[in-house]
């Protein structure tokens, strides 16, 4: 897994954070969720790969080309904004 470093703006801080747990937290360092997301849109070119029964690597491949920001991607910019740790990324996301 990479980095996604072209979906950051130029200038933009990483400043990544190490879970430090407490007595109001159990010791998780964590409080609440955060959601990771990933949206495929079906457009043309993605439904003339479904209609002719494309494999799923292909098309995630073409969303990817498209600028489909992959779950994992997403776990990793809300860590390197200090929402949530890599370590819960890895924990979380397959
Ligand atoms: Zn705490």
């Amino acid at each position: 897994m990479e980095f996604p470093f072209e979906l950051l703006n130029d200038g933009d801080q990483l400043q990544f954070h190490k879970g430090v747990g407490c007595d109001r937290c159990g010791g998780s360092g964590y409080r609440g969720r955060v959601g990771l997301y990933e949206l495929m849109v079906l457009d043309e070119e993605i439904r003339s790969l479904v209609l002719r029964r494309a494999s799923t690597d292909e098309i995630a491949h073409l969303a990817e080309r498209q600028g489909m920001i992959r779950l994992r991607e997403d776990g990793l910019l809300k860590a390197a904004q200090g929402m949530t740790t890599v370590e819960e990324i890895f924990r979380t996301v397959v």
